[in-house]
């Protein structure tokens, strides 16, 4: 990569950023299509994103994407929001177009891509069950409801929070949301959870049980209602097959990782900024790379 007076700089906004994945795969985009074009990452510490989004203006980056602890942040300090970024109140990309900054949520619009590209699943047609109620959670509910779910059951340890995603859900899109008991100590079946797992057709599990270094954790679903039937995706990537997909695949149903929402969310991101196709082989490869150098 030769960087010259021309290069579009573009980078990722985040604390801690130095373990981000994207700039490989980005800059290995950028390279396969010979784009004059570079992805920086930006270590932007709590109390120093406002500062950092004026900076987009002020050095004519062509955008960035924003990670952990500013997505929410972000959403405050642009100038419009995507449909998808207004309901989730989170941005992960913003795009500056002549010093208009637009902020995205391309994670929930990437999980459904790659729910399609790898599973075949219809979103459309069966109720989802969200495990989880936290960032990760959001952006997935809101993009599946945007996205033609007719219905939703989600579950979280902390009620309050599956509540109040079902409330923006249910006020805000035309499916229909609602709370799931978390399954401990109720006994399997109970609460609720034979009902919407004999309907639904996906199961996401956004929750960080399962994680690097907490590989030993799971939800503690009612596994025994699993089956064939059931697509189930775990967000997690590190490690890439967690104890929870373990436990569904010996349920009978087909399992995914988190790896697809990753790409695709990048996949959006560089489509947003250059209008162009990228090489999506090249970026996943690029993103199995950094997962075996871990
Ligand atoms: P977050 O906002 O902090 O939410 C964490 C969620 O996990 C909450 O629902 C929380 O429940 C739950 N949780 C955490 N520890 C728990 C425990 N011991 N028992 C029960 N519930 C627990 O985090 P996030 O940004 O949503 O990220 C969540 C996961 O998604 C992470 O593993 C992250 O790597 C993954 N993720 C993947 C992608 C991708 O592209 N594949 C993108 C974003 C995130 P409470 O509300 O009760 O605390």
């Amino acid at each position: 990569m030769e960087i010259s007076g021309k290069t579009s700089v573009c980078g990722i906004f985040g604390y801690p950023v130095e373990h981000s994945f994207s700039p490989a795969m980005h800059n290995a985009a950028f390279k396969e299509m010979s784009l004059d074009w570079a992805y920086v990452p930006f270590a932007v510490k709590p109390g120093g994103l406002a500062g950092a989004v004026r900076s987009i203006r002020n050095l004519n980056l062509t955008g960035v994407n924003v990670t952990v602890p500013h997505k929410q942040a972000a959403a405050g300090l642009v100038d419009r929001l995507s449909p998808a970024a207004r309901l989730s109140g989170a941005v992960n990309t913003i795009v500056n177009r002549g010093g208009v900054l637009t902020g995205h949520n391309t994670d929930g619009l990437g999980f459904v891509r790659s729910l399609e590209e790898e599973s075949g699943a219809e979103i459309n047609s069966v109720p989802a069950v969200i495990i989880g109620a936290g960032g990760a959670a959001r952006a997935v509910a809101v993009a599946l409801a945007l996205n033609g779910a007719p219905a939703m059951f989600i579950v979280n340890r902390t009620a309050e929070r599956a509540a109040g995603l079902c409330e923006l859900i249910n006020n805000n899109t035309g499916c229909r949301a609602s709370v799931l008991g978390w399954p401990e100590p109720y006994p399997p079946g109970g609460d609720g959870w034979a009902e919407a797992l004999g309907s639904a057709g996906l199961v996401v599990q956004t929750t960080s049980m399962g994680m690097h270094p907490n590989t030993g954790q799971f939800p503690p679903v009612p596994f025994n209602l699993l089956n064939k039937g059931h697509v189930v995706v775990d967000l997690i990537y590190n490690p890439g097959r967690t104890a929870f997909m373990n436990m569904c695949e010996a349920a009978g149903c087909r399992v995914y990782n988190g790896i697809g929402m990753l790409l695709h969310q990048g996949v959006m991101a560089f489509e947003l900024w250059t209008g162009r196709t990228p090489p999506v082989d090249v970026m996943r490869a690029a993103l199995y790379r950094c997962l075996e150098a871990r």
